[in-house]
């Protein structure tokens, strides 16, 4: 037998190693067909056209602008609301497509759900028919983009208590006075909904605010944020501001109201803040699989391992969580205190499960070029926004106490 036609001595090649997985329960696979249709576009579109150039934005305090005509196309807006040329679908495509979006940007996924959420959600949860009509369109084919102002100054978890900005009625005209603090998208959007007090008879009421066009209204930049660098945040101050009867949301005449829009924005935040956690975790376990010490990938050590296994079971006790959590408002029993559970849960054991993350990269966990510092920063304002955790835990503690702790 001559060289040529003896077998070739097989060459041992190493193991292929598992490419990172943050669905470990397979909990995308409760989607039908046609959901993770739409899921695979939104997670084609994050990571081809946001994961590249993501970070630069973020250190630059930026936001991508280039991004929004591939946003547009994506035609998700309106997701989870039926009619009014909303995208629809069900209520637990929508926690899927904001933890696939968070998993790879945070900040984009807070940009889509300010205006999304809570700026289309109380039009849709607390607007006359009209209103849905006149306001959903455009903005369900995000033409125009919006932004929620309910959080002041000097009033934040105690928004229920009492706001300070006031709403005067003259007429059919409302004057506004005061400010909004920490207001997503504000520094750039088209329409505001101003939650404020009516001063006669000291009700939250929401308005729909022009705010480009409307006197009175001014918006500064919030400067040197460490997280969520991309969303541009904004101080809103309101000088006189007259907004007519017709953009009062005809639906939102107490903080009852208000808090309808925040019960569906938890729910969203809760998938967030685990896709936030995947995000770091995938990143992680590719570093720990390709980062050599000693002579050997740092993923085959022991202490190592234990850092991505407890990453893992925190994702996954989260997306578990998050799943049933769907099905209880897909049967419409979801409460305030179901939607606090899991944006309290879900938001610690992401900020938990980033910290394990960034403290796998070494000195590299804490550089911008590596994305876990991105997902380690984004998961503190995760943690406290849209209600701290003391206040989910206060909502939880009255449900099951039966007594309030609130002051
Ligand atoms: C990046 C970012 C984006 C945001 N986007 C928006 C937005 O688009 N629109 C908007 O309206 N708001 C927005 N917010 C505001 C956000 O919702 C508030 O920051 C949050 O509700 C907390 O309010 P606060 O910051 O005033 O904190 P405070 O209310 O002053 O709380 C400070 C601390 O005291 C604790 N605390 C307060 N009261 C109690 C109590 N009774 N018992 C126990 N502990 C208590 C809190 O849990 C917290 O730890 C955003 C915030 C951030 C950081």
């Amino acid at each position: 037998m001559t060289t040529a036609t003896r077998p070739a001595k097989e060459i041992k090649q190493p193991r292929p190693l598992p490419p990172p997985n943050s669905d470990f329960y397979d909990v995308y696979e409760t989607l039908n067909a046609e959901e993770l249709a739409i899921l695979k576009q939104v997670r084609g579109f994050m990571e081809s056209k946001v994961a590249p150039i993501i970070t630069k934005y973020w250190a630059d305090d930026a936001f991508p602008f280039e991004l929004l005509p591939a946003f547009k196309e994506l035609n998700i807006g309106g997701l989870g609301m039926q009619g009014y040329e909303c995208r629809g679908g069900s209520l637990a495509l929508l926690g899927f497509v904001m933890m696939e979006m968070a998993r790879i940007d945070p900040s984009i996924a807070t940009f889509f759900g300010v205006h999304d959420g809570l700026a289309m959600g109380s039009i849709y949860i607390d607007g006359s028919e009209e209103q849905k009509q006149k306001w959903l369109p455009p903005m369900a084919r995000m033409e125009k983009i919006g932004c929620f102002g309910l959080t002041e100054p000097l009033v934040g978890s105690g928004t229920a208590g009492g706001l300070t900005t006031t709403a005067k009625r003259e007429g059919d005209t409302w004057i506004l006075n005061g400010q909004k603090k920490w207001i997503g998208n504000s520094t750039w959007c088209d329409v505001s909904i101003i939650w404020a007090r009516d001063l006669a008879d000291n009700q939250v009421k929401g308005f729909i605010v022009e705010n480009k066009t409307t006197p009175g209204f001014s918006v500064e930049k919030i400067q040197h944020k460490i997280a969520l660098k991309v969303v541009q945040n904004g101080l809103i101050t309101l000088d006189n501001v007259r907004v007519p009867e017709e953009n009062r949301l005809q639906g939102g005449n107490s903080f009852k109201d208000t808090a309808r829009v925040l019960k569906m924005t938890r729910y969203a935040v809760a998938w967030m803040a685990t896709g936030c956690a995947m995000g770091a975790y995938e990143a992680a376990l590719q570093y720990a699989q390709t980062r050599l010490q000693f002579g050997k990938p740092i993923g085959s050590f022991q202490m190592v391992q234990d850092l991505l296994a407890k990453m893992i079971q925190n994702i996954t006790a989260s997306q578990c969580l998050l799943t049933r959590m769907a099905q209880l408002h897909v049967e419409g029993k979801l409460s305030d205190a179901h939607a606090a559970l899991a944006k309290a849960f879900a938001t610690a054991k992401s900020r938990e499960t980033v910290a394990w993350a960034r403290e796998l990269l070494g000195g590299n966990g804490i550089s911008s070029d590596y994305k876990v510092a991105r997902f380690f920063a984004d998961a503190e304002a995760l943690y406290s926004y849209e209600g701290t955790y003391q206040m989910q835990n206060l909502i939880i503690g009255k449900a099951v106490t039966g007594l309030s702790a609130f002051v």
